[in-house]
């Protein structure tokens, strides 16, 4: 949470019990959960705190570059709190999406054809399957 205060003065945005609530629960889900899943989350907390707020939340600190957003596999957009370089799995039973670290996948290259294509700037590798929990209840 330490950094969490100083990326919001970095960023001049005002550091609100909501904020620091939306931001929490970002922090302490470990599935990248969307808005809605926040906002049912947060609602025991703040009855009043709407889905519009959450959402617009989320986007102000994915533009001060504090979170980022996964695009992703036809479900509503979802966050990531995790700003170190890293790859996921997605569970395509639960919808969990979950970080992995994995050097050789780190080190994957990249043909001089697609680099001709692309400009690359980022390398995540998302898999996809079932996770750990729905593989035993398969
Ligand atoms: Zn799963
Ligand atoms: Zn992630």
């Amino acid at each position: 949470m330490e950094s969490f205060y100083e990326q919001c003065k970095a960023n001049n945005l005002k550091i609100t019990p909501q904020r620091v609530a939306v931001f929490k629960a970002l922090t302490s889900s470990l599935s990248h959960p969307s808005a809605d899943q926040i906002h049912r989350e947060l609602k025991k907390e703040f009855p009043n705190i709407s889905l519009d707020t959450v959402n617009r939340t989320l986007l102000t600190f994915a533009k001060a570059d504090m979170i980022d957003v996964v695009e992703g596999h036809g479900d509503p957009r979802r966050f990531d709190p995790n700003q170190e370089a890293h790859h996921h799995f997605y569970c395509i039973s639960c919808r969990g999406i979950f970080d992995f670290h994995d050097s050789a996948v780190d080190n994957i290259s990249v043909s001089p054809e697609l680099e001709k294509r692309f400009t690359i700037t980022g390398k995540r590798l998302c898999l996809s399957g079932y996770c750990d929990n729905c593989r035993s209840s398969q």
